[in-house]
């Protein structure tokens, strides 16, 4: 099968992703093989191409928001048939046992794998995975437009449901990249009487005019005063500076959520007075649960989210990474593999 391969750590700029032909993998026990249709790109991959993340091993298969058919079942499995549409995310597995995964925190699970960084992922023709955890599509999606739902939606509804959100509340969003454009969309259908505020980068105006589209009340550069103060804010940038701007911007008992694996700058020296005091808080999300996805997928189809998508080829999976590198993807990238 034809794939892209990530084989030595570097710079995305020095298109380390190589075109291969590997073996059809093949479906163990409770897996299904599913024949990829399109597979989304996401800012972890920059993160782990470049040695943020660290990979379980090399070379692998990138990509975890893969959309494709059920090709062919392995032993046991049974939850889904030849055919079958159907998404897989960054949970590739949890053990199911550990104090986390008992608590329904198996993105905490301490031997959990992830789709793409210890398992191959979806840049590539066909991939495995256990039937527990893929997850079928709602039909009013076609291919593209699903696959950014399986990471940047999903970990974008996390993000929103962690930041303590509720109807009247203030929300900033700092980046609107793939996964802030979801959240901006759920937010303004479960929350009608809040207000959103966008911050980019300055002079981001694809971002911007994304976000004015998409209903934000305002819409300014990351480091402007907010008209008002927010309640909650969520940090999708992978530098460290915005996460000081929007404490400075929090309204008291206000929240702010990360929405990073990694960062590829420091966050900043906070002053406590000015950042901290009055009950702020920070945290973190990490990663998702199946649950996230479960619930994310019904909600993305009845609102409906309508994802913003940039088509590339398998082979263009290079240029596309730099091009997401710069912040230049209006929406979403995602890798069209199957004709
Ligand atoms: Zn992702
Ligand atoms: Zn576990």
């Amino acid at each position: 099968m034809k794939a892209v391969v990530l084989n030595r750590i570097s710079p995305v700029e020095e298109k380390p992703l190589e075109l291969m032909d590997l073996p059809r993998p093949v479906p163990g026990r409770g897996q299904i093989l599913v024949k990829v249709s399109v597979c989304g790109i996401c800012h972890t991959e920059l993160d782990e191409i470049e040695g943020r993340v660290s990979l379980s091993r090399l070379p692998i298969v990138l990509g975890h928001e893969v959309v494709g058919r059920v090709e062919s079942l392995g032993q046991g499995a049974g939850k889904f048939k030849r055919g079958d549409r159907v998404g897989i995310a960054w949970i590739n597995w949890a053990c199911g046992r550990c104090s986390f995964c008992l608590k329904g925190e198996e993105n905490l699970c301490d031997s959990a794998r992830w789709t793409g960084k210890d398992a191959d992922g979806g840049y590539a023709q066909y991939t495995v995975v256990s039937e527990d955890f893929a997850y079928p599509i709602p039909e009013r999606f076609t291919d593209v437009k699903a696959a950014p739902l399986l990471c940047a939606g999903v970990i974008g509804y996390r993000a929103l449901r962690l930041s303590g959100m509720e109807d009247g509340k203030v929300l900033g969003l700092y980046g609107f990249g793939a996964s802030a454009h979801i959240v901006i969309q759920i937010a303004k259908y479960k929350y009608p009487n809040s207000k959103v505020f966008v911050f980019t980068r300055p002079g981001q105006k694809e971002h911007q005019d994304l976000a004015s589209k998409l209903g934000a009340d305002w819409i300014g550069a990351t480091g402007d005063a907010s008209p008002q103060k927010l309640n909650c804010a969520i940090d999708f940038t992978p530098v460290g500076e915005p996460v000081r701007e929007a404490l400075k911007n929090l309204e008291k008992g206000g929240r702010v959520v990360i929405n990073a694996i990694r960062k590829a700058t420091r966050v900043p020296e906070l002053d406590y007075t000015e950042h901290l005091w009055h009950e702020k808080e920070v945290k973190s999300v990490a990663n998702v649960t199946r649950r996230d996805a479960q619930e994310f997928l019904p909600l993305a189809a009845e609102i409906p989210i309508v994802p913003e998508t940039q088509e590339f080829k398998l082979e263009e999976a290079n240029e596309a990474l730099v091009l997401l590198k710069e912040g230049k993807i209006r929406g979403a990238g995602v890798l069209r593999i199957a004709e």
